[in-house]
This record gives structure tokens, C-alpha cells and sequence, in this order.
């Protein structure tokens, strides 16, 4: 193995290792598994200390030449970066050495918009590079259709479709989405989100449209996890106070736990994480699993405010299964037991209800003038919950995630606050913008026809 290129496996091992390259355009490995790094690599200490003075795209270029430097030249690799990462990422001090790192401020004002940025990006070189062209198939309950909608707009071998159920996203999550145009195309369900994406799955599976060159964008994709080890880097380099045995503690809500897997990346390439803090909603499968070692997916997921984290089986946890040494199929069937012990070692978990999101909400802009969102308000949570069931000295530095805007829950603010949070200079102006997207009825060959015709 050369430098920068790192070789990629799928979780299920029967699929034949590929390059990043391959493992990004495929999204899937063949063998239904997902694509993980066969070595992760590692930075000295020296690196990560270096960070403390880099901007957030420098640290960006750093990891991606780690992990595929060899595919991609250094000046096309820094251009990607500074366009993707062009916007800030607020640290928030809350109290003593207690941070909220705020992902929300790119175009979409979700954390998405990190991976899928520069997803987009890298997809559009490599394309670009084979003469190739993709259609891009996502079905979304929000956030992610948006993300994927703004960081593919305009990309010129990329024609991207979303499929969103009709009754299930908020009207300023479908105007992010329904205001683009160009290469971006929008279809309403009348449906569930299920059934979009039911509908997408049968599309990739169908050999007749295999000429369309179809792909998915959705955190399977191992170009969405890489870039989500980077703020991880970011925010300890910001934060950390110098001593060399400094170490933080990541409280990360979750759903699909692409974010956390990033995290867990991030340590196993040099970062001293002294422990991930992983905050559920009430779909406690995950936390139940650190419990007792059984893991159960929840069928049908429950249905709670922070709705981007209504997962009742995460499809990232077999990788996460992976880098504790055990296996675990997509169906959540696990053929080999990974060390719990390591697993509890680096990992607390807990899951948080919707009253407790709420409260918590309430609590933090009375005692800290913190204004939170619901997943912020799980992650938040969590990280009080492990701070008073364990040993964490007061100095500790922890830093929780905030992975969406306020205003992107304008009513649930209002309701526990009673003021409207202000909104971010990328929703401005939506209120007013023209939407255009079709309708579609949950019907595979009404849809089926749809794409021919489009993708001729
Ligand atoms: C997608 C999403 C999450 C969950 O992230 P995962 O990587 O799926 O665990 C949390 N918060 C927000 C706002 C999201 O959009």
C-alpha cells in the first residue's frame, strides 16, 4: 500500500477490496456490507498539535491526503477543501471547560452539509476524470435530501433526484430542497418516508436501469464518514490547553451514527478521545446493545421531536460492530461478538426522551443562555447525564454537538422559549423563493417511468 491510498473492505467481507475511489462511486459494496479502511491511518501528535493554528480546511486536507492522497493531486484535493469548507464553525464555551461545537452553519444549517459537501466534490473530480456521469437517488426525511441538494446543485456529471414523503417534512426543510432547479430534481411521496425509501431501493436493484448509473448519497457512502472526522480534529485542536496529556470527551447525538463513526475514526487515527458520549432518542436500540450485549432493532422506529434521529436500526453500527473486531451483517444479524469491554471502554451511551429533550431545551437557555435545537438538546443531555454518573474531574474539556440550527424548529422553540430564534443568514429569503417538484404516488413502476424518461 502506497501513502494516501488506503485500501477499502466491505463490513460483510465477500466483496473484493477497493480503492477510495471505487468505494465512493459504488457506495454500496456488492455484497450488501459497507465499505470500511482496512488500516486506518494515523497522525503523530506533532500533526494533531499543528492543527491548533490551521483553518477548518486545512485539517480537512490533512485527512483526506491521509486517506487518498495517492488518488488525487495536492492542488486539486486544497481547492475541494476551501470551496466545500468556506463557512465557520463556531465553539460555544458553556460553562468551566464545556463546549457546544456548532455544525450548523452551511448552506442547509444541518451538519450534513460537511460530508455531503465535499461528497459532492470528490464525486464530481473522479467523474469527471473517467468521463462519467451518475444520477444520484436519495430518499430523505429532511435534512439529508436537502445537504445532498445543495452540495451536488450545479455539478455538471451529477443529476441528483430526492424523494421526501409529502406530509413528513417541514416547509422550510422542503423549500431547501424545492427552490434549486438545474441538475436537481424533487419528487413529493404521498406516502411515508419508508416507502421512498422502499422506492429507491427497488431502483437500484432493477437491471434495466443500470444504464443511468445510479448512486446513493446517503451516510453508507464512505465519502460522507471521512469528512466527518475532521471536526472532531478541529474542535480538540481549538480547545485543548496545551498539556500533552490532554484529552476530551465527544457527546455526539445520533441516529444512523455516521456522525459518531467519524469520531471513532478520528480516535483510532491519533485523537485522544477519552470517551464518546452517544445520546439516543427514545430509540434505544444502541444503548440497550452497550447494556447487555444483545442488539434489538427497533421495528417500527419511534417517533420522537428530534425526527433526523428516528432510527430504529442505525446503518452505520456495522461498522461500528467492525471497529470493535466483530461482525454484523445489514440485516443487524451479528456473526462475531465485538469486545464489548473495549467498546464500553471508549463508549457511554444513553438515551433521552422527548421530555427530557424539551426540558433540557428550557434548562439550558435559563441557566447558560445556550439556545439549543432537539438534537443538540439529546447531546446536551447525554453529556449531563455522564457527567453526574461518573468520575469526570471538573477541569475536563467536553465538547457536544450541536447538529442543526435553532431555526430550523422554529415552533418547538417557540412553544419552550416563546421567541422565534433567529435565522442564519442560508435561510434568509427562502420564504419568498419559487418551489418546483413533481408528485408521485407510491407506485415502483409510476416511478420507474418517471426516471426513463427523464435519464433517457
Ligand atoms: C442526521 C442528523 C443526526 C444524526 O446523525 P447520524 O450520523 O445519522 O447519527 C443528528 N442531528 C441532525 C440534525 C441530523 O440531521
Amino acid at each position: 500500500m502506497s501513502i494516501g491510498s488506503t485500501v477499502f473492505r466491505s463490513t460483510n467481507l465477500k466483496a473484493e477490496p477497493v480503492s477510495f475511489e471505487q468505494a465512493l462511486l459504488k457506495g454500496i459494496a456488492p455484497d450488501g456490507g459497507l465499505y470500511m479502511p482496512v488500516d486506518i491511518p494515523r497522525f503523530t501528535s506533532d500533526e494533531i498539535l499543528s492543527f491548533s493554528s490551521a483553518p477548518y480546511y486545512e485539517i480537512a486536507f490533512a485527512v483526506g491526503k491521509k486517506f487518498f492522497g495517492g488518488e488525487i493531486p495536492d492542488a486539486e484535493l486544497m481547492r475541494i477543501v476551501k470551496d466545500a469548507y468556506n463557512y465557520e464553525v463556531p465553539l460555544e464555551k458553556v460553562y468551566d471547560n464545556k463546549f457546544v461545537m456548532r455544525l450548523d452553519r452551511g448552506p442547509t444549517a444541518s451538519f450534513k452539509d460537511f460530508a455531503a459537501r465535499m461528497m459532492g466534490r470528490l464525486m464530481h473530480y473522479f467523474l469527471k476524470r473517467r468521463s462519467g456521469k451518475l444520477v444520484i437517488l436519495t430518499a430523505t426525511s429532511g435534512d439529508t435530501g436537502s445537504a445532498i441538494a445543495n452540495a451536488f446543485y450545479g455539478l455538471d456529471n451529477i443529476e441528483v433526484v430526492v424523494l421526501f414523503p409529502e406530509k413528513e417534512v417541514t416547509a422550510r426543510q422542503r423549500k431547501q430542497m424545492t427552490t434549486l432547479g438545474k441538475n436537481v430534481r424533487i419528487l413529493a411521496l404521498n406516502g411515508k418516508f419508508d416507502d421512498c425509501q422502499a422506492l429507491v431501493k427497488r431502483a437500484f436493484a432493477d437491471p434495466e436501469l443500470d444504464y443511468m448509473n445510479l448512486s446513493s448519497a446517503n451516510s453508507i457512502n464512505i465519502g460522507r464518514l471521512i469528512p466527518q472526522t475532521v471536526y472532531y480534529f478541529y474542535g480538540f485542536a481549538k480547545l485543548r490547553d496545551g498539556k500533552p496529556d490532554d484529552d476530551v470527551i465527544f457527546s455526539v447525538p445520533s441516529g444512523n451514527f455516521g456522525d459518531l463513526c467519524g469520531g471513532l475514526i478520528a480516535k483510532r487515527m491519533g485523537l485522544p478521545v477519552k470517551k464518546f458520549v452517544v445520546a439516543t432518542n427514545e430509540n434505544d436500540e444502541f444503548p440497550n446493545f452497550v447494556d447487555s450485549g444483545n442488539y434489538e432493532k427497533l421495528e417500527p422506529s419511534r417517533n420522537c421531536i428530534s425526527s433526523a434521529m428516528n432510527v430504529g436500526h442505525p446503518s452505520n453500527i456495522p461498522r461500528l460492530v467492525a471497529l470493535f473486531g466483530g461482525n454484523m451483517d445489514e440485516k443487524g444479524d451479528i456473526h462475531k461478538q465485538p469486545d464489548m469491554d473495549a467498546l464500553r471502554k471508549d463508549i457511554y451511551s444513553v438515551s433521552i426522551d422527548d421530555k427530557e429533550t424539551e426540558k433540557t431545551i428550557s434548562d439550558a437557555w435559563e441557566k447558560h443562555r445556550l439556545l439549543l435545537e432537539p438534537h443538540g438538546s439529546v447531546g446536551w443531555a447525554g453529556l449531563q447525564h455522564y457527567i453526574e454518573n461518573s468520575d469526570v474531574a471538573p477541569g475536563q474539556l467536553c465538547v457536544s454537538l450541536e447538529t442543526a440550527h435553532p431555526a430550523k424548529f422554529p415552533d418547538k422553540i417557540r412553544e419552550i422559549l416563546s421567541f422565534d430564534p433567529e435565522l442564519p443568514p442560508s435561510l434568509e429569503g427562502l420564504d419568498e423563493k419559487i418551489e418546483m417538484f413533481g408528485n408521485l404516488n407510491h407506485d415502483y413502476d409510476e416511478f420507474k417511468l418517471w426516471l426513463k424518461e427523464k435519464f433517457r
